[in-house]
């Protein structure tokens, strides 16, 4: 039965009101997987509905386009099990992800983007790239994969809202066109970057049909501090350290390389830090940071190998030492350079800072200054946070409540025949693919139960 219809708006006269079976809002990576997948589960089942995609942009795919320094890290090597411990640290967020990772796996995603002529390749630290190193290779795949699969698409297209009509949802565009859907999936992503259309709409939406959304926070973001880096540091890295906050009584610590910036931190360690400190500063206020450049040993380990050392080369000057000895190493503290030395710029900050003159040797070194020597190398004070940009962020973290979708299906458990994924659901993955693959798994997951119904 074709259900378009016209309907008399009250406020904006008549208006046009067409229906399909199944309405997907967000034409980013969840939306565009949910809608290949119902498209190809209708053509296998002989179903006769129709299919359609509602983008505000205009074209789909904005984030995948700039992903990863335009080069898009679509996912992550290893097992699902694998995903779901290096990508999703907070345990009900893994739980929730673990049946979509699981039913479209990295190894599925890779066979899609394969059957539109898109190789990828995996890294040494596990980051799983398309071989053209060019991100809109990616989504140029995803938009042939969305025509192969005869969804209706509409771009430019903002939903404003979505009331549940009895049967039917009715869904209203910006541009007054309106849709009546016997079922949608809201696929409208997070809150951060939202020059690229991502501004909530979809959260806002949840809500009205009676979603509890968690308060959206930065996360992958940098990290802005009271006091930024002096100048001449920003740029330099530190490899592989510990990088601490802490407030209110509290520590968080990340491993990894750490980048001063003219305005504070970023790299890995800053952007996987950034959600708990977002979160620390929302609850204590001021965040203190601290990086750690030995993580692998313990206090008394490090003092001990550094009075070994002083035995041995006591006319070293430490400032010499410091520049050259590797830091957070993995075989002995002054061992082989596996993961680099201490940047010369920094070292003189580290001397400054525990008040050690910058020619002293380590004979000359007395207990209390190694002291303070070894007190800098485990806690070296990188000053307070100021802001985690939101906007900023790779991703945001937060958003609609887990608890209220089904993770076998991604339906909602509040309004039936209502399906929610993406980075709009309350969860928020490391740096490593980990976001794009979610995204694509929980679409996927979407799109194949939402078509069954
Ligand atoms: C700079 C940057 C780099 C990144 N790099 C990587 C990376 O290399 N690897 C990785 O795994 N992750 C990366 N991410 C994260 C990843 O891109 C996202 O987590 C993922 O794209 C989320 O997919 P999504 O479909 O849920 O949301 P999105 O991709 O954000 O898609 C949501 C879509 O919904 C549309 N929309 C919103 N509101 C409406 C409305 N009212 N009506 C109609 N349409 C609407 C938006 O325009 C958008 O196209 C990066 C993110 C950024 C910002």
């Amino acid at each position: 039965m074709d259900k378009t219809k016209i309907i008399k708006d009250g406020s904006q006269g008549v208006t046009s009101v067409q229906h399909t079976t199944l309405l997907i809002i967000g034409g980013g990576a969840a939306g565009m997987s949910s809608a290949i997948a119902a498209g190809r589960i209708a053509a296998r089942n002989g179903k006769r509905c129709s299919i359609t995609l509602l983008e505000r942009n205009a074209r789909p795919g904005t984030k995948i386009r700039i992903s990863g320094g335009g080069k898009c890290n679509v996912t992550h090597g290893g097992t699902p099990a694998e995903l779901l411990g290096k990508g999703f640290l907070r345990q009900n967020e893994k739980r929730f992800l673990r049946h979509a990772l699981y039913s479209f796996s990295n190894s599925d995603l890779l066979d899609l983007l394969r059957s539109r002529g898109v190789e990828a390749e995996e890294r040494s630290d596990g980051k799983v790239f398309p071989l053209s190193g060019d991100a809109s290779t990616v989504a140029i795949a995803f938009e042939g994969l969305l025509k192969e699969s005869s969804v209706r698409q509409l771009f430019s297209c903002r939903v404003r809202s979505v009331e549940c009509q009895g049967e039917v949802f009715l869904v209203k565009t910006a541009g007054g066109v309106s849709f009546t859907a016997d079922v949608v999936i809201l696929a409208t992503g997070g809150v951060s970057y939202s020059r690229t259309g991502t501004t909530g709409d979809g959260l806002a939406i949840a809500r009205s049909l009676g979603h509890s959304i968690k308060d959206s926070s930065a996360a992958l973001a940098p990290l802005y501090t009271v006091k930024p880096p002096p100048p001449s540091l920003s740029g330099i890295s530190l490899r592989s350290v510990g990088l601490i906050a802490s407030a209110g009584g509290r520590s968080v610590e990340r491993r990894g390389d750490l980048l001063f910036t003219h305005r504070g931190f970023s790299g890995p360690a800053a952007l996987s830090l950034s959600r708990d400190i977002a979160e620390l500063s929302t609850l204590f206020g001021s965040v203190v940071l601290f990086a750690d450049l030995f993580p692998e040993q313990s206090i008394a380990e490090l003092e001990e190998l550094l009075l070994l050392h002083a035995r041995k080369s006591g006319a070293q000057m430490v400032r010499k030492f410091l520049q050259s000895c590797s830091i957070a190493p993995l075989r002995g503290a002054f061992g082989q350079a596996l993961y680099g030395t201490i940047p010369t710029a920094i070292v003189s900050f580290l001397m400054r800072q525990a008040t050690l003159e910058n020619d002293v040797t380590w004979s000359g070194l007395v207990k209390e200054k190694r002291q303070s020597l070894l007190a800098v190398l485990k806690r070296f004070p990188l000053g307070s946070v100021r802001n985690v940009p939101l906007d900023q962020g790779e991703v945001s973290a937060g958003g609609v409540s887990l608890g209220e979708v089904n993770p076998k299906t991604m339906q909602s458990r509040i309004v039936p025949k209502l399906f929610l994924c993406g980075e709009l659901l309350d969860y928020a993955g490391e740096i490593g693919g980990f976001n794009l693959q979610a995204a694509f798994s929980t679409g996927w997951m979407a799109g194949t139960h939402a078509i069954d119904i």
